[in-house]
């Protein structure tokens, strides 16, 4: 029989409290294996801290969300948005399931490029796109979605020295219902911004219309905002038919479906509230087939979906370095995990488990990370089973976003698993190490020589 782990009693104050909906307890019960791979045992060969993605469950998250709109409008086209997760193997699993590039810079573009993706299957989003920028996309037939005047009248430039036929979709931006509203990206529908765009595009000869776009948020948790920013959408589409005779080939909604997370200060967990792949599309294609477009001219139906794609694949798994109880009696566990790569801890709960079984008994802890840094706390307050220097832990739901806006910071970032849907281990991203880190330094002559 294995020996029961001992901690130092302390003296708890009873907190009987009142029972919300969910009960008394919490039970915390430990994540062991991903798809059938030993946590324990992939950290043993692969290092600590370690990300690892399913690619099962990114396909099957995929084919779900894909089910959910086609079997609503026969015309659909995702396109995976770049920012979310631009990992080469995870672009590339979604570009197997069918899913066009959507990106938002040169490098994300050049990434399309290299992972091969045709130019005319790459939708160019965002402010910053330089002059150089806005040719290769014009030389290649990809979709420029325009974002500001200036944007325009650089293309419009470019188009009258010959730079080639421009393929072009306006963002839009609007009231939805969903305050903030982000009226920062595109031009504003309600004050006629929009509908100005789309009269100088048509009297460009070299300038295609093809397309609407519009991204109204991040985690949106209403889904008939999407059918309030269709409806805007089609009209607009329907005044552009009446008054040039010209059909838009594709609506693009943009991303925004919330992830299963749970943002910090929401009284029901994300997994309940955040709604389904199913509510979204019948929110948008209802919208999409009331309208007055007409039948021989409904658009394709673009989506940018990031996180609710790939978020539930992720997870990071790292080891605990130390326990602490803190001046006031408090348990705390430090992990190796920092902040720094779990960006979206600014905003989210995360889950955070065991990697092994566990006893019972839970107490009121708060995990820090490893970093030198007062801000570094992956949770302030969870129940927590005690864990021994050494353990493992696990944090799921973490694929989206945290791959792409991490900081390198003090340490190296770790290696990449990605789980093949045959249940094999595969390396999708090599850590840092010194020499990788110390490459882009340069130190001037004057600097080359210390002495003490
Ligand atoms: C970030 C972004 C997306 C993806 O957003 P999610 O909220 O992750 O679904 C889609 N389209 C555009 C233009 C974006 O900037």
């Amino acid at each position: 029989m294995e020996k029961p782990k001992f901690e130092r009693p302390v003296i708890n104050r009873i907190n009987a409290g009142v029972p919300d909906k969910f009960g008394m307890k919490t039970n915390v019960r430990p994540i062991t294996e991903i798809d059938n791979n030993s946590i324990n045992e992939l950290l043993a060969e692969f290092g600590s801290p370690l990300y690892i993605l399913s690619e099962k469950t990114i396909r099957e998250t995929f084919r779900e969300a894909e089910s959910a709109f086609k079997t609503r409008y026969p015309k659909i086209q995702f396109a995976w948005s770049y920012k979310t997760n631009y990992l080469n193997a995870v672009c590339n699993v979604f570009h197997q399931e069918g899913a066009w590039a959507e990106v938002v810079s040169m490098f994300e573009y050049e990434k399309a490029i290299a992972n091969g993706v045709p130019g005319n299957k790459i939708i160019f989003n965002g402010p910053d796109k330089s002059r150089t920028d806005l040719e290769i996309a014009i030389k290649n037939g990809s979709l420029i979605h325009i974002d500001h005047f200036d944007e325009l009248y650089e293309i419009t430039e470019l188009v009258e020295q010959g730079a080639g036929k421009a393929k072009v979709a306006i963002r839009i931006n609007m009231d939805t219902g969903i305050y903030p509203q982000w009226d920062r990206f595109g031009f504003n529908f309600e004050n006629g911004e929009a509908w100005s765009a789309v009269n100088k595009i048509m009297a460009v000869e070299n300038i295609e219309l093809m397309g609407l776009h519009t991204h109204i948020g991040t985690y949106i948790i209403t889904p008939g905002a999407y059918g309030v920013a269709m409806k805007k959408m089609t009209d607009l589409a329907v005044r552009i038919d009446r008054k040039f005779e010209h059909a838009i080939k594709y609506i693009d909604m943009g991303g925004g479906f919330a992830s299963k997370n749970t943002l910090k200060g929401a009284y029901l967990p994300g997994s309940d509230t955040c709604p389904s792949f199913d509510d979204y599309a019948e929110a948008i294609t209802s919208a999409l087939n009331h309208s007055d477009i007409k039948q021989d001219r409904m658009p394709t139906l673009f989506l940018e979906t990031g996180r609710a794609l790939i978020d539930d694949a992720g997870y990071l798994a790292g080891t605990v370095l130390a326990n602490k109880r803190l001046a006031d009696g408090r348990r705390s566990l430090v992990i190796d995990i920092g902040v720094n790569m779990l960006f979206t801890s600014f905003w989210y709960e995360h889950n955070i488990v065991p990697a092994q079984d566990h006893q019972p008994d839970t107490e009121d802890t708060t995990i820090y990370g490893p970093l030198c840094m007062n801000i570094d706390v992956i949770r302030s307050a969870v129940q927590f089973p005690l864990l021994e220097k050494g353990d493992h832990v696990v944090i799921n739901r973490i694929g989206a976003y945290n791959m792409t806006q991490w900081m390198q910071f003090i340490t190296y970032r770790p290696k990449i698993l990605m789980i093949s849907t045959e249940g094999k281990p595969e390396v999708i991203r090599e850590n840092e190490n010194f020499e990788s880190m110390n490459s882009h330094d340069r130190v001037p002559d004057h600097l080359k020589e210390i002495k003490f």
